[in-house]
């Protein structure tokens, strides 16, 4: 072993998440630091026996104090073990996903994919990468030039302005890293449909990769439907079920606008914008509304924010989602589907179905699971890290 490589020794006891391959290493399992590394910098991981366990990014101010790189101490992270890690990651969608399907991919997708931190997603000729840890920061040149060669796109836009860089201690930033963004709303196309993407301003990367299967989904169970899309954003559901036939969409958002971009993704594919109707508000209190006025509808979409980003919101976040779903499963007629979603890594799949049970229960309903939703095959989740596990949904349908 190199005596000089800034090293993290952990405290006795401490090191069976790392020998089970877990990425990361939390503050409270650090007993000291040797050496002066700056922040990114990579420091070895050894057990309080000196036993060497990983090469990981060092983050001073984060309670994640440092994020595995590799298990192996012959490594050499650098521009070359950068570009294998990319090249995989980009050779793996290759390999699962069919281009004609859509032109947006998520080429990176962190821990899951070796780059801790790291989420670079492709549309069309222009990436958009999120550097979210001390590790990746740290090459962020690297990564660019890297990511550039390795894809053939023209231009690369950072948005590193996830609340998240904050606990890092990084600012944040939100600009353009290479060539140049020709327009601010972006084209895009997924089965058929076009989408308007607003890159520098939008939700994450500007749109929601993970839930193309799901989309596709919608539109095959919208024909004929009466559909309500809460928390429509830029429009992902409420463009399929119409591309679907559906009777009518009825789509909730608070945020204007997304609902304007989404109308403007309607025209754009020269849906029927007559049978479409907005509401600016807030979902908890449209789904009182319309349950005070009876109103009903026969395929009802929940795809809400994150409530528990963590397992310490998972209670708060339990409430809210209850709240949500019982509501909705009253404003469906009999024979209606509900599609039903949770993005919070703090709330696993049983215990989201166990909330959704809870509430048909209380909804007076009865209701069967007919799918379980996940992201697609680009949003990997390594078996080493469950907390990459963070989209799950269910389709349900009432009697
Ligand atoms: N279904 C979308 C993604 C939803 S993202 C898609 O597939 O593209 C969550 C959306 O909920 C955002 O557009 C945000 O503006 C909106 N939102 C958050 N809280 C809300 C609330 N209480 N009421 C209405 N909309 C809300």
């Amino acid at each position: 072993m190199n005596t000089q490589s800034p090293s993290l020794i952990l405290k006795p006891d401490r090191q069976k998440s790392l020998l089970r391959r877990h990425p990361w290493v939390f503050s409270g399992a650090v007993a000291r630091l040797v050496g002066q590394p700056q922040p990114g910098a990579v420091v070895d991981i050894l057990a309080s026996d000196g036993q060497f366990l990983a090469q990981a990014a060092y983050s001073p101010d984060s309670q994640i104090r440092a994020r595995v790189w590799t298990w192996d101490r012959q490594d050499h992270v650098d521009t070359a073990f950068l570009r294998q890690r990319l090249q995989a990651a980009i050779s793996s969608r290759q390999s699962l996903l069919d281009a004609n399907e859509s032109n947006a991919v998520r080429l990176v997708h962190a821990e899951s994919d070796g780059l801790p931190g790291l989420v670079v997603d492709q549309y069309g000729d222009l990436l958009v990468v999120q550097l979210l840890s001390w590790g990746v920061d740290h090459f962020r040149e690297t990564i660019a030039d890297l990511s550039l060669e390795l894809t053939g796109a023209a231009a690369i836009y950072e948005r590193s302005d996830a609340e998240v860089r904050h606990l890092e201690g990084l600012a944040l930033r939100s600009q353009i890293l290479r060539g140049s963004l020709s327009q601010s709303l972006y084209p895009i196309h997924e089965h058929e449909v076009k989408y308007l993407v607003d890159v520098a301003a939008g939700h994450k990367t500007g749109f929601y990769i993970d839930q193309r299967a799901n989309r596709l989904l919608v539109r095959q169970l919208s024909r004929g439907r009466e559909v309500l899309d809460c928390f429509s954003y830029s429009g992902g559901f409420t463009l399929n079920a119409l591309k679907g036939e559906a009777a009518s969409v009825t789509m909730v958002d608070d945020s204007a606008e997304a609902l304007a971009l989404a109308q403007q993704n309607i025209t754009l594919n020269n849906l029927p914008i007559d049978k479409v109707e907005s509401i600016d508000g807030d979902v908890f209190k449209i789904l009182r509304k319309f349950r005070d006025q009876a109103r009903q509808f026969d395929m009802l979409i929940l795809d809400p924010p994150k409530f528990a980003p963590t397992r310490a919101q998972a209670n708060q976040a339990a409430r809210g989602y209850k709240d949500i779903n019982l509501l909705a499963f009253k404003l469906l007629r009999p024979g209606g589907v509900l599609v039903t979603f949770s993005c919070s890594g703090g709330v696993d799949a049983a215990l989201f179905q166990k909330i959704v049970a809870g509430a048909s229960l209380d909804a007076g309903v009865h209701a069967r699971i007919t799918a379980r939703l996940g992201p697609g095959p680009d949003h990997p989740v390594a078996l080493n890290f469950p907390e990459g596990d963070y989209l799950k949904g269910l389709v349900c349908q009432i009697s």
